[in-house]
């Protein structure tokens, strides 16, 4: 792993101590990022999950989505933060930041099963990885150019398009990090 990169976690509201812990583990440095202008020190972003209707409310009112709009690095948006990162969303309140042709449908497991671990069949690794989904979304459309990496029960729930990686589910609640090192492989050194 290259030490000197620098991973920007999204801190406006969420799951974000978590990640900046699982990045701590694999020994790559982040910053919590509040201000548009610190997008332009970092090599990568992650957008947490949380509610994205809260998280759009924020990142409109601090100003941010210009600068979100012209970031050029990866970025990895888990739950409420794949959910911003869709290009459509069920919700038409929610200021995607529309990087990836897919459609998000929020909340889409229903109440019954608002949380639940399951094991998800990975492309990139051998063993499953235990996936962790709270309130999570279902991705139900994507483009032939989106590469779907995971999928439980038939449900899309890992992609990988260009620079951007989509989880539903949230992989920095596990002790796992082969998520996390994946989305590390995708940033240009
Ligand atoms: N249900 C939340 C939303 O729609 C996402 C939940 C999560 O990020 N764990 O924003």
């Amino acid at each position: 792993m290259n030490r000197s990169l620098k991973i920007g976690v999204m801190a406006l509201q969420g799951a974000f101590q978590k990640h900046v812990e699982m990045l701590d583990r694999i020994h790559i440095k982040s910053e919590t990022i509040r201000y548009g202008e610190q997008l332009r020190l970092i090599d990568g972003l992650i957008i947490p999950g949380g509610e994205s209707t809260t998280m759009t409310k924020i990142i409109m009112e601090m100003g941010i989505l210009p600068e979100l709009e012209v970031f050029d690095k990866p970025i990895f948006g888990t739950c409420a933060g794949a959910i911003l990162l869709s290009e459509k969303c069920d919700d038409p309140n929610i200021q995607v930041i529309k990087k990836t042709p897919v459609k998000t449908l929020r909340n889409a497991y229903g109440r019954q099963v608002d949380s639940f671990t399951e094991s998800v069949n990975l492309s990139f690794t051998n063993e499953p990885f235990p996936a962790v989904f709270i309130r999570a979304p279902r991705i139900t459309d994507c483009t032939p150019e989106v590469e779907i990496l995971g999928r439980f029960n038939g449900e899309i729930v890992l992609v990988r398009y260009q620079k951007y990686l989509l989880s539903t589910f949230h992989p920095e609640l596990t002790n796992d990090p082969r998520i996390h090192e994946y989305f590390i492989g995708m940033i240009d050194r």
